[in-house]
């Protein structure tokens, strides 16, 4: 903080609780005498001085450098703003929360301060980048128009249903939104070729094409192919909802780019991986397809059956005060049937559930498959997979399952950016890159832990202290903002 302090003096920023939406001096920065790790070096480089100008870095030296600002760097390391490649931004009201419609309407300005926290919390564990995997263009703009938030992409979803491709305009688990407008009636069949849909997504700005396969979503390979295929022509990757042996040998075989969950289990299967799944395993490694664990949708569910969930301390950098209040009173209403009916044995099972996903990422990782980071944030009704904590959270599995911190590193920053063909803007530390960084007062690739010690938060090369970040800090809602968000 006293560098910043220091900073703010010469640079005449201004470092206020909202304040950190002020602009990079436009001499630019220097973070001076800083470790940068980076994933494209086998090594940390040490004693660096970096230049940030006009939201880029522009020099890295061994040199001092001089004429600008200066961030003192020693004994940090900097590293590249974390990528979370699976998250929902749109889930209306617009707060992920077991919140009805109307519940959400009882309490108007928990929910406008929770969703003016909701773009700092990803922020404040480091996340500068999200991707919104069933995203719309209109929620994308409206977030990105906030002064502070991570940079968010979207991809457009795509359900094949009996043999219809349909362009989903919303999640899957919105509230209040009639099944007919998530998933509109193909009226007009030659618009719904897998090349006119994705020719929509792309011209609504969408990077990336996300499809199902889940019980009622059973496209035929051939169908999947040819969504592949017109996504391959635009250079956008396919991301598919699988998390079951039998869906994620589907997504090898139509050649996806990602599989979006853990391989979770069907009713009756055992949690230990039989011989099938282990081939499934095998064929994914093969082929390299991208492979997002998402173990934290399982604890998350299992967190909902916790009675001091809510106290936890991290929990209370995530969301705000009031947003905790609203949720203890309300306990899991709003929340699937299934989680506050949990008995003992569904309990039991979830455990045995994460076991199982804990031993796909080991054989994932002890392959250097292409294990690419993504939290699933939120992915159900529930108020257990916090912005940015959620995300935190998955880190740490990934770890418990023998993911090592360098995999991890990797998968966070370079890899995400290369599959969604951001590599030229994000992803290293390197000239010519978006100054999306985060200054560490540990080694990330030595400890996991080390994303707890962010002191700095860069965002397009604006400096901003983590601790104003964090929803204990919250700042107070204006008007004008508070009905600014929702998609319906
Ligand atoms: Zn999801």
């Amino acid at each position: 903080m006293t560098r910043l302090i220091a900073l703010a003096a010469t640079a005449g920023a201004c470092f206020g609780l909202t304040a950190c939406a002020t602009h990079a001096p436009s001499s630019g920065l220097i973070i001076s005498n800083v470790t940068v790790v980076s994933p494209e070096r086998a090594q940390p480089l040490e004693h660096v001085y970096v230049r940030i100008l006009d939201g880029r870095i522009s020099e890295l030296s061994t040199r001092p450098l001089r004429g600008a600002p200066q961030i003192d760097g020693t004994d940090r390391y900097l590293i590249p703003g974390l990528i979370d490649s699976h998250v929902h931004l749109a889930v209306p009201p617009g707060f992920p929360s077991p919140m009805t419609a109307q519940q959400a309407a009882a309490h108007p300005e928990t929910v406008a301060a929770a969703l003016e926290q909701d773009p700092r919390s990803y922020l404040f564990f480091g996340f500068t980048t999200v991707v919104d995997l069933v995203g719309s263009a209109e929620r994308t703009r409206q977030w990105n128009a906030r002064e502070v938030r991570p940079d968010a992409y979207f991809c457009g979803a795509a359900a094949i249903i009996d043999g219809e491709i349909r362009y989903i305009h919303f999640p899957y688990f919105s509230y209040d939104v009639p099944m007919e407008r998530r998933i509109p009636p193909v009226v007009d069949p030659a618009g719904h070729t897998p090349e006119a849909v994705v020719a929509h997504m792309a011209t609504d700005g969408a990077i990336c094409v996300k499809t199902i396969y889940e019980r009622g979503f059973t496209p035929t390979v051939e169908e999947v192919r040819a969504l592949v295929t017109a996504a391959h022509a635009r250079d956008m990757p396919v991301f598919i909802h699988a998390n079951r042996k039998r869906a994620q040998a589907f997504a090898v075989a139509a050649g996806v780019d990602v599989i979006a969950h853990g391989m979770w289990r069907d009713p009756g299967e055992d949690a230990a991986l039989d011989a099938e799944a282990r081939e499934v395993l095998a064929a994914i490694v093969r082929d390299g397809t991208g492979y997002q664990p998402t173990t934290q949708v399982i604890a998350g569910l299992l967190d909902m059956l916790s009675t001091d969930y809510l106290a936890r301390p991290d929990v209370a950098d995530a969301y705000p005060v009031a947003l905790i209040d609203v949720y203890a009173r309300q306990g899991a209403v709003g929340a699937p049937e299934r989680i506050r009916s949990a008995d003992l044995e569904l309990q039991a099972r979830l455990r045995g559930t994460i076991g199982r996903a804990t031993e796909v990422t080991r054989i994932l990782a002890e392959a250097d498959a292409h294990l690419l980071f993504g939290s699933d944030t939120p992915s159900d009704l529930i108020y257990t997979n916090p912005p940015g904590l959620n995300g935190r959270l998955e880190m740490n599995n990934w770890v418990a399952a023998g993911v090592s911190e360098k995999q991890l590193f990797r998968a966070l920053t370079i890899d995400n950016a290369r599959l969604l063909r951001l590599e030229r803007q994000l992803g290293t530390v390197e000239p010519g890159k978006v100054a999306n960084l985060l200054l560490l007062r540990a080694d990330p690739l030595q400890s996991v832990e080390a994303y707890d010690t962010i002191e700095t938060v860069f965002l397009h090369g604006r400096p901003i202290p983590r601790a104003v970040l964090s929803a204990r800090k919250a700042p107070a809602v204006e008007a004008s903002t508070a009905s600014a968000d929702g998609n319906n």
